[in-house]
């Protein structure tokens, strides 16, 4: 079987690594908010290019606590994409904000700026802008964008560790980035894990106080926070993974060429490529087709493991049924998620197996 990922799989010498890392923390008898954890708060804000890094529980708590360190909850509206994963979303909603969706681009299913633009209203205060797959594109228009509306350009980098235009890494181009270190990503602990990043000091202190209860000092608390902290022995496994990413990520753009260049069938669409070579980290390699569900069938029989990201727009969703939307509709969304298929696009694929991949979306035919 082709899968999706297969940890099992990786390098024996990162095992080895973890394992020695697993044993510092054991052996240092301090488990959460520590010198693992300050350490690879600062190796991983200085490759996205900024300032600070504030390590918490997971990716859905990074833009929650974003927003909140930003003042921005209950009366406040927030453009994002219903073509993302629910955790988006909910992170507005839990901050108390107002989540408004725009539509996407049907060539590379981000975020459409038109649409967003529709969705402007008194209220809005920020654009949580999914780099979705692993892109960053049009990173000016977007500054742009929100610079000219005086709103906050906070970008969820869940899917787009080091994703990099123009010399600018993915969390370097807003107000603040939101990371997701859950195990599938493409840096992962070993559980959860996520961090914020941002160039602003006072956001970074703020972020520090929320993700501990709101506190200042010990048993100082200055407002209400939450409990999402990052343990040591997680940041201990990012900072040895870490290592490994420059590799991984060639890995899957190499995948990502060769699926490009080697699958041709007319059921099938593509699409957009990226601006530059490394403004797409192929966190996930999507492909369109009208009959999708049958291509995922055909591929299964051929022991070819495929998921669709995402099969149920967010205002498909029950609780999002009366979401706030772009006026005009969110068609292309809705067509993204009938039509889109993620191949398998992992750094432990080898040549053989992409060659299968390829021949078998190419030998697809609908009959
Ligand atoms: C994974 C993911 C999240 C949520 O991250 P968690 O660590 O699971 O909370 C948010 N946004 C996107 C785009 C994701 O892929």
């Amino acid at each position: 079987m082709i899968l999706m990922n297969d940890f099992k799989a990786e390098p024996p010498s990162l095992r080895a690594a973890m394992l020695a890392a697993a044993r510092r923390v054991i052996e240092s008898g301090w488990y959460v908010l520590g010198s693992e954890v300050s350490g690879f708060e600062k190796e991983w804000s200085a490759l996205c290019g900024v300032g600070y890094g504030v390590g918490v529980g997971n990716g859905m708590d990074a833009i929650e606590i974003v927003l909140r360190a930003l003042d921005i909850g209950r009366g406040d509206e927030v453009i994002t994409t219903p073509m993302t994963a629910f955790a988006t979303v909910l992170a507005i909603r839990r901050a108390g904000a107002t989540p408004v969706l725009a539509d996407i681009e049907p060539d590379t299913a981000l975020l459409s700026l038109e649409s967003a633009r529709r969705c402007l209203s008194s209220k809005t205060k920020a654009v949580v802008l999914v780099h979705l797959y692993g892109q960053v594109r049009q990173m000016i228009a977007w500054q742009t964008f929100c610079q000219e509306n005086g709103i906050a350009l906070v970008e969820d980098c869940a899917q787009a560790h080091m994703a990099t235009l123009q010399g600018k890494v993915a969390g370097g181009f807003g107000m603040a980035g939101a990371y997701s270190f859950y195990p599938t990503k493409n840096l992962g602990a070993l559980g959860d894990a996520g961090m914020l990043v941002t160039n602003n000091q006072a956001l970074a202190e703020r972020s520090e106080r929320l993700r501990n209860y709101g506190q200042s000092m010990r048993y100082h608390h200055t407002e209400l926070g939450m409990n999402s902290r990052l343990d040591e022995i997680q940041a201990a496994m990012l900072g040895e993974r870490l290592k490994f990413l420059p590799e991984f990520t060639e890995r899957r753009q190499q995948i990502a060429l060769a699926y490009r260049i080697g699958i041709n069938n007319p059921l099938i669409d593509q699409l957009a490529s990226p601006e530059e070579l490394g403004a797409h980290v192929y966190h996930l390699y999507v492909i369109n087709c009208k009959q999708r569900d049958l291509l995922q069938a055909k591929l299964q029989e051929k022991h070819i493991q495929t998921l669709i990201h995402y099969p149920i727009c967010i205002h498909k969703q029950a609780p999002f049924h009366s979401i706030k939307r772009d006026p005009e509709n969110l068609s292309m969304s809705e067509r993204h998620a009938a039509t889109c298929l993620s191949l398998p696009c992992h750094p432990q694929m080898s040549d053989a197996e992409v060659s299968r991949v390829i021949a078998a979306v190419n030998s697809f035919n609908s009959a």
